[in-house]
């Protein structure tokens, strides 16, 4: 079965044609055929797609929507020869809210479904919506469709690690929830590291750092989420490229009232001007801020909330499992800055956990191992891979009917 899986952002949309071999375990058996993404849409858009035994091709593209990006994407797909069979559409959604607890087969009803949902995320679910709507006037109704949200993974985290501490009946009134984030990465990150050390992921309890331009960590025990750093909304948590993560609340009146602004403000100056950036004041890329940190004061202030603030977290998720058998750390910066693992794990022996200084070093962006031989607590590097999770969930969901 070949699946096109499409992940729509607000001026992006990334693709990937997945032919799966195996749906059936943890982790998808599965051949990439193709990728490739469409960006800046609307504004100068620009598209690289590569695969399908041709040479990578990137380029402007005059696309204005949506439509015109998945339009521009299936025709390349279907062009120079290949009568590439598509026969089925995964769509990555980001709130399911508590509608959508897995995935489900796209149909009208879904679909209003998701777009009741618009105001929990509305950067997000509306482009989901913009890709799925285009998807289905292109291919038409021949081609089932199946929608994979990132809230979903986190449904089954328990009450009281679910329920923020404000009057009972407005988190009812509003479904004020800690939803979490990210959780096809957190998904992916865990069975991948079940698949590699050969055990089935029901029985793996683990604390996943997914840390790159938005960072998250989870608890799994049993293979289940039973608690996640970010919350209502993916503001709360890690410290991030743009993002403060935590705060005292009384931080929004307080500021909105001094820079006589509003609170509207002060939520978008904590989204979009803070995390890396704003304390570095020099960029939100953990590349540049790692470069500069023996001679840039702020750059190394910036890193070192960064890697505490990720730090609190382990510990915390520790006390929260009773002790894991593994970290495994994921995202552009866990994957790839050694700088930043040395410093959240560091000073760790009192819990088992002791890194290979060498292993660390040298795993950049694959997946291994970097704690010491004698290390209870191992800690690995695993690259994530949201869409073979993506393309495996719609290949069950399609397989159930
Ligand atoms: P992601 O959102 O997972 O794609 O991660 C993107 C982020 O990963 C970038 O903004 C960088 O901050 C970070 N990143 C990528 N490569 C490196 C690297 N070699 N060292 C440190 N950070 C990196």
């Amino acid at each position: 079965m070949n699946i096109l899986v499409i992940n729509s952002g607000s001026s992006t949309v990334k693709f990937q044609v997945i032919e799966t071999t195996d749906a059936t375990g943890d982790l998808l058996r599965q051949q990439k055929l193709a990728r490739g993404l469409v960006d800046r849409i609307g504004a100068g858009a620009s598209y690289r797609f590569e695969g399908l035994g041709r040479s990578t091709q990137s380029g402007s593209l005059p696309v204005g929507n949506h439509e015109e990006a998945v339009r521009s994407i299936i025709h390349w797909l279907r062009s120079d020869g290949h009568d590439l069979a598509l026969d089925a559409v995964g769509h990555r959604v980001v709130h399911g809210g508590d509608e959508f607890l897995g995935p489900v087969r796209i149909d009208d009803g879904v679909i209003s479904k998701i777009e009741a949902l618009n105001e929990l995320a509305p950067l997000h679910n509306p482009a989901a919506l913009s890709g799925i709507r285009a998807a289905q006037k292109i291919l038409g109704a021949a081609v089932p469709m199946v929608a994979v949200f990132d809230t979903s993974f986190h449904h089954t985290i328990p009450e009281q690690a679910a329920t923020y501490a404000i009057p009972y009946e407005l988190s009812q009134k509003h479904k004020i929830s800690r939803y979490g984030f990210h959780g096809l990465a957190h998904q992916y990150d865990i069975a991948r590291y079940a698949d590699l050390n050969g055990k089935p992921v029901a029985q793996v309890r683990a604390v996943t750092l997914h840390l790159g331009n938005g960072c998250s960590a989870t608890a799994i025990r049993n293979g289940q989420a039973v608690d996640t750093s970010m919350g209502f909304t993916p503001l709360e948590g890690l410290v991030m490229g743009t993002r403060s993560g935590d705060l005292d609340p009384a931080l929004v009146n307080y500021l909105a009232r001094k820079e006589s602004v509003t609170a509207v403000d002060i939520e978008d100056m904590l989204n979009k001007r803070s995390g890396l950036l704003g304390l570095s004041g020099l960029s939100n890329d953990m590349r540049e801020l790692t470069a500069a940190y023996d001679k840039n004061p702020r750059a190394r202030l910036a890193v070192d909330v960064f890697c505490h603030r990720a730090r609190k977290y382990l510990g915390a998720y520790l006390a929260v499992l009773g002790g894991a058998e593994a970290v495994i750390f994921s995202g552009g910066i866990g994957e790839n800055s050694p700088l930043v693992r040395e410093k959240i794990c560091a000073g760790m022996e009192w819990c088992g956990l002791t890194l290979d200084p060498s292993a660390n070093a040298t795993v950049i962006g694959t997946d291994s191992r970097i704690s010491a031989p004698d290390s209870t607590l191992d800690v690995w590097v695993i690259h994530t891979d949201e869409e073979n999770i993506i393309a495996r969930e719609t290949a069950r969901v399609l397989q159930r009917r």
